[in-house]
């Protein structure tokens, strides 16, 4: 079934990606942001002297699959306060007595430490420190890198994290950005959309970080999901062409659905169906609403956007399990699900004009269809309904046809 981006289910997932961007953009600066202060106690001529060493020294995670009593963490550096240093992080580690770590000269991150600048090694500094706390060793080289689900669970680990001490507000943000990462249609239901926006602010909230200005840019930017839909503008000279048109035909329609026989029901509702959808193109079109306003084109690269991280953090999803697990062959499904969905996008991306046009409209006739249906349980009424919008589709064509002969004359 191809993908429908213009429906509200589909505007609903759209809105919860962009949530969960929004909450990792203000957990990273938070974890930088918490351990510097955490260090404010510190001299500068220590810190100084810790930092440099941690420039020149990498952090290995070692794998503890025992539980039990199986600290290693091993410390190159000969300085007893750097060593004191670290050993306050590693304590602040949830399960420190699990945790296996080593450090280790590396001479090519000192290089790379060299070319940085100060804010950058700032930050690197920090999300050193902040791998101690995730669970696997790997290649990510900043906050940036991570995905929402690895800023969460290393969170998790760490008791600087835990104003409240819930791991709950954590878990429930976790188990939402599943809902949408794998959700096999790229579709939401309302309900769950606005879920994940109050939980995600309820996440921040227990972070005690009501005073930072991160912490108030994304509650505003959650709240800007939660109250604003997307507004779509269309600003080619074609779809002006046919908005206009659009609107000559209201008015026939207006004129047409007045004079029905108020006993005639069948024509008195489809008419009245007609009305409402040309409202609804019309106001799609040329619009006074407020929400998230953009071109068509626009929007397109934000979905593109959307779908291309869903598949990143399914590929991302995938590796945890084993490959021959039915978890794994369902997200390997999915994944190669969204390939399709990408390469169907980078198709809808190159139609432009009428035939943007005519998808908005279809769009909206399933939606306005889907909605009849349900109101009045008649399937039949649907069929004769997209009936008429094919008619009405076929009119458009042959409106843009005339545009194109006549602009062509002058
Ligand atoms: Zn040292």
């Amino acid at each position: 079934m191809p993908i429908n981006i213009y429906i509200k289910e589909f505007q609903n997932w759209l809105k919860g990606v962009f949530g969960l961007n929004t909450i990792r953009t203000a957990l990273c600066e938070c974890i930088t942001d918490t351990l510097d202060a955490y260090l404010k106690d510190v001299s500068p001529q220590e810190l100084k002297q810790f930092f440099i060493c941690l420039d020149i020294n990498n952090i290995s995670k070692l794998k503890t699959k025992v539980k039990g009593r199986c600290r290693v963490w091993e410390w190159e550096c000969s300085h007893e306060r750097c060593n004191a240093l670290m050993g306050r992080f590693v304590h602040n580690h949830t399960h420190s007595y699990q945790l296996k770590y080593k450090w280790n000269k590396s001479s090519n991150i000192s290089d790379d430490a060299d070319r940085r600048n100060e804010h950058q090694k700032f930050k690197w500094r920090y999300f050193k420190l902040f791998k101690l706390y995730m669970h696997l060793d790997n290649n990510y080289t900043s906050l940036e890198d991570l995905d929402i689900s690895h800023v969460i669970k290393a969170m998790r680990n760490c008791k600087l994290f835990y104003p409240d001490g819930s791991a709950e507000p954590y878990d429930e943000v976790l188990k939402l950005r599943n809902t949408v990462m794998h959700s096999p249609n790229n579709t939401m239901e309302l309900d769950e959309t606005l879920k994940l926006l109050n939980k995600t602010r309820k996440l921040l909230d227990c972070l005690d970080i009501a005073e930072k200005t991160y912490y108030k840019k994304a509650i505003a930017e959650l709240q800007d999901l939660e109250r604003n839909d997307f507004v779509l503008k269309y600003r080619s000279e074609e779809s002006e062409f046919i908005i206009a048109k659009v609107l000559e035909a209201r008015i026939v329609a207006d004129e047409l659905h007045s004079n029905i026989e108020y006993n005639n029901q069948l024509c008195k509702s489809q008419s009245k169906r007609l009305q409402d959808m040309l409202e609804q193109i019309v106001s799609s079109g040329i619009t006074t609403k407020r929400g998230f306003e953009m071109t068509q084109a626009e929007y397109k690269v934000k979905v593109k956007q959307a779908m291309e991280q869903k598949r990143k953090t399914i590929a991302l999803d995938k590796i945890v399990f084993d490959e021959k697990s039915n978890d794994y062959k369902t997200l390997e499904n999915l994944e190669r699900k969204t390939e399709v969905d990408i390469k169907e996008m980078e198709v809808k991306m190159t139609r432009t004009g009428l035939e943007e046009m005519v998808d908005v409209i279809n769009s909206l006739n399933k939606e306005l269809g889907e909605k009849n249906a349900k109101e009045i349980g008649l399937k039949k009424k649907l069929k004769e309904s997209t009936k008429e919008i094919e008619n009405l589709n076929t009119k458009l064509e042959y409106l843009e046809q005339e545009r194109k002969v006549t602009s062509n004359a002058i």
